[in-house]
């Protein structure tokens, strides 16, 4: 197995606030690993931390065993490493066409590209259907399957999936998730989810970290985490 991504003892600040407290995780290539926790516990930071959006103020941050914290974001990007932020973030004016071809930003081969888009488009047939329409007017759950393909469209090594399940309607969750599975099995891509549906998150991971005010607090396998009385009572809504 190789390691693809690992955090040793990661500290991140946003000004006063102390968000990432030595964080260390690791992930191998090909797996799906969960981030769980509540709002504020810095699930997010460590994305961050990944994408070169916030700067770590010390430890390591290692892709491929190469050194990746104080590299650029594009570099990043063109490490193999695509983002799928929380929100959505759609160009709400553009069609579902450029939105897709966004994602495609730092290649160049257009065959590639061609094919690439191909491939979203049939995962994602509703995609298909209003491909020439303007983002803005897909539901949410529509606007969450572009975001997962726009970062396809970069031929990703690894997918860091915030928040994918938030504000999308409880029955299209499950198709979210199962849109997640398949990614993994067929694009063989290794995914990094963070999600307050702790549920959802650990049936469908390989792994999971569980974090708290900053910190991984619980670590393990994804199926034996789910029956945990400790995850039980803390992520799971103590059922
Ligand atoms: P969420 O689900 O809300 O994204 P999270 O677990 O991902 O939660 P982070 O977003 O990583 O948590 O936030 C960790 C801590 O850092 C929180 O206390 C948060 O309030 C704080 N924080 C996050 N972004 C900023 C920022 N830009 N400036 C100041 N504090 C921030």
């Amino acid at each position: 197995m190789t390691e693809m991504l690992s955090f040793e003892n990661v500290e991140l600040y946003y000004d006063h606030v102390y968000a990432l407290k030595g964080v260390s995780i690791a992930m191998n290539e090909g797996e799906t690993v969960a981030l769980i926790g509540a709002n504020g516990a810095g699930k997010s930071s460590i994305l961050r931390a990944i994408t070169g959006l916030a700067p770590i103020r010390s430890g390591r941050i290692r892709f491929m065993g190469e050194k990746l914290d104080g590299m650029s974001a594009p570099d990043i990007v063109r490490k193999g490493i695509a983002m799928v932020p929380e929100g959505r973030r759609v160009f709400p004016y553009m069609t579902v066409k450029d939105n897709l071809l966004m994602g495609a930003f730092t290649r160049s081969d257009k065959a590639g590209i061609a094919s690439t888009l191909d491939s979203v488009l049939t995962r994602f047939p509703r995609l298909k259907e209003r491909y020439g329409q303007t983002a803005g007017t897909l539901s949410g759950g529509e606007q969450q399957m572009m975001v997962i393909g726009r970062a396809l469209m970069a031929k990703p090594r690894l997918l860091l999936l915030d928040e994918p399940s938030l504000g999308i309607a409880p029955k299209l969750v499950q198709d979210i998730a199962r849109s997640i599975v398949a990614i993994s099995r067929d694009e063989k891509v290794t995914v990094l989810l963070v999600e307050q549906n702790s549920r959802m998150a650990l049936s469908i991971s390989d792994r999971a970290y569980a974090m708290s005010t900053g910190s991984v607090v619980l670590s393990g396998n994804s199926k034996d985490l789910i029956r945990d009385d400790r995850i039980k009572a803390a992520y799971l809504g103590g059922d």
